[in-house]
């Protein structure tokens, strides 16, 4: 199926979904947005008081700040994948609980797999442990991991940047290695076609090197 069909009838599932409780709580579901061919998904925790109104994700403070860091690497809202894992806003913004959590895995699931994104930027710590689930943030921030041919990168979540003012520099200097993050899976896949169109020239001394080092 086409990735932005996907899109549309996760979109339309979890508008009316009763999986799990949050859906009492819910004004508006945000599915996620961003175009159906993102090279880059950003993944957050859940929907906020805003979010929940405008059935949009990452439109509040905190969506303020991450369309900063975004800009400071000349990337747009726009052009990325923006979505959570829920899609209901919990109650009073608490943390999502775990029957929430694997409620709803399944659209984040389809998104992913539709959209099928080079570059999977985690914010906070429900959705690195998705992809990383003994991984803890503070290690691992500003991080890149392959996973099942996707480079994961956990952050932290910009609210907890807003909240925890020490944190915003850390925050600030890991998103400046975004680009970086996207050209290294933007060569792994340069790399893969190589070796399904045999033959191919013998890379030259400096590009083993770096070719040595992606897999
Ligand atoms: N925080 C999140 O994790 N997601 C949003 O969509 C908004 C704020
Ligand atoms: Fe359904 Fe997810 Fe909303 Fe729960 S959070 S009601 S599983 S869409």
């Amino acid at each position: 199926m086409e990735a932005n069909i996907v899109l549309k009838e996760v979109a339309e599932q979890v508008s009316v979904c009763l999986r799990c409780n949050l859906h009492y709580s819910r004004k508006k579901a945000v599915p996620g947005e961003g175009p159906a061919n993102a090279e880059i998904m950003l993944i957050g925790e859940g929907p906020g008081f805003f979010e929940n109104e405008q059935g949009r994700p990452f439109v509040g403070q905190a969506g303020k700040f991450l369309e900063e860091l975004l800009g400071k690497v000349g990337m747009h809202r726009e052009s990325v994948f923006i979505t959570n894992v829920v899609k209901c806003r919990p109650p009073q913004n608490r943390d999502p609980l775990p029957e929430e959590l694997a409620a709803c895995s399944d659209y984040l699931d389809r998104q992913i797999a539709a959209i099928n994104p080079r570059v999977v930027v985690t914010l906070g710590r429900y959705s690195m442990a998705k992809f990383l689930p003994t991984a803890k943030i503070s290690d691992v921030h500003g991080q890149a991991t392959w996973v099942k041919g996707r480079l994961i990168v956990p952050m932290y979540h910009p609210a907890a940047a807003l909240h925890q003012p020490s944190l915003k520099p850390v925050l600030e200097r890991d998103f400046t290695r975004l680009p970086e993050f996207i050209q290294q899976a933007n060569k792994n896949v340069a790399a893969k076609a190589q070796v399904e169109n045999q033959p191919v020239e013998p890379p030259k001394k400096d590009e083993q090197a770096t070719q040595l080092n992606l897999f």
